[in-house]
């Protein structure tokens, strides 16, 4: 079983300063892209103390209420083209679907992951992020589906407990902070579109088409999709290093967008408390 790393000490960085540790690792992203981002320390920190970093785009026009988006990027920490892709999709947001809409952004969840010698899908505790949070049963479930399914996969360890890990607790308290309508993960490489919660799916974003890749004890579509409801859509990038062409960039991005627009709904308050207190109780 992995070991578990003692948390370090917040790394106070400027944004110049955490993106020159990023780009190395982020295909096509420059040093101007990424402080073009405008992204900003959220207070949060990783494991090994890195800024856990995020920004809001609110709605132009908010003559009624803008459907928000939560996006992110780089929860498993080898999957660059995760991350990258965030910063080049933030630099092109000016259509006007895009303005309609509230938009929370988190490019890269798993820092250490994504900076370790190695980049790492896992964070700095071993921890598979995306199984970590806390679908009804973890307790049992995610251990037996890791020591069974898996066979033991250092890569898919799930933790010691749902939300074990600062990055995970971090994106909970921004499921319930923000009150997205629909969450987007990017991910790679499997270069399909997977969806979890109510909705009708999307059929493709790009060259990417909808292909269910299975549900797990504690990922973020489980979570959030079925247990949440919220709609959460995946997307699997068809590689982890290099990043599609600049056209496919844009279609997925557009492609989404639209699908955003004409299936998803905003939820009323009494549909997110109802889903809150169906939610299974979250121990810290
Ligand atoms: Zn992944």
């Amino acid at each position: 079983m992995p070991s578990s790393a003692a948390a370090a000490p917040p790394q106070e960085l400027a944004p110049e300063q955490w993106c020159e540790r990023l780009i190395p690792r982020l295909p096509t992203v420059t040093q101007a892209l990424c402080l073009q981002g405008g992204f900003a320390a959220t207070g949060r920190h990783s494991l090994q103390g890195f800024p856990l970093i995020a920004k809001d785009v609110p709605a132009v026009n908010r003559r009624k209420r803008p459907l928000r988006v939560l996006l992110m990027g780089g929860i498993h920490g080898d999957e660059l083209t995760s991350a990258a892709i965030i910063y080049r999709w933030v630099a092109d947001m000016n259509g006007p679907l895009a303005q309609s809409m509230d938009w929370r952004i988190m490019p890269v969840v798993n820092p250490d992951g994504l900076l370790a010698k190695k980049a790492s899908r896992m964070n700095a505790n071993g921890v598979d992020l995306n199984r970590n949070f806390p679908t009804p049963g973890w307790e049992t479930e995610a251990p037996r589906y890791w020591q069974v399914r898996t066979r033991a996969d250092p890569r898919r360890f799930p933790g010691m407990a749902p939300l074990s890990e600062p990055e995970s607790r971090w994106v909970e308290d921004e499921m319930h902070g923000f009150r997205p309508d629909v969450i987007i993960s990017v991910h790679a490489p499997f270069g399909v579109l997977d969806f979890d919660g109510p909705a009708q799916p999307p059929h493709r974003f790009g060259r990417l088409m909808l292909n269910r890749v299975g549900i797990y004890p504690g990922s973020l579509g489980n979570y959030g999709g079925v247990h949440r409801k919220v709609p959460v859509i995946t997307i699997e990038l068809p590689n982890a290093q290099q990043m599609p062409s600049q056209a496919e960039v844009r279609r997925i991005w557009v492609d989404m967008v639209r699908w955003i627009a004409d299936n998803v709904r905003a939820r009323s308050e009494k549909d997110v408390q109802a889903a809150d207190d169906s939610a299974p109780a979250v121990r810290r």
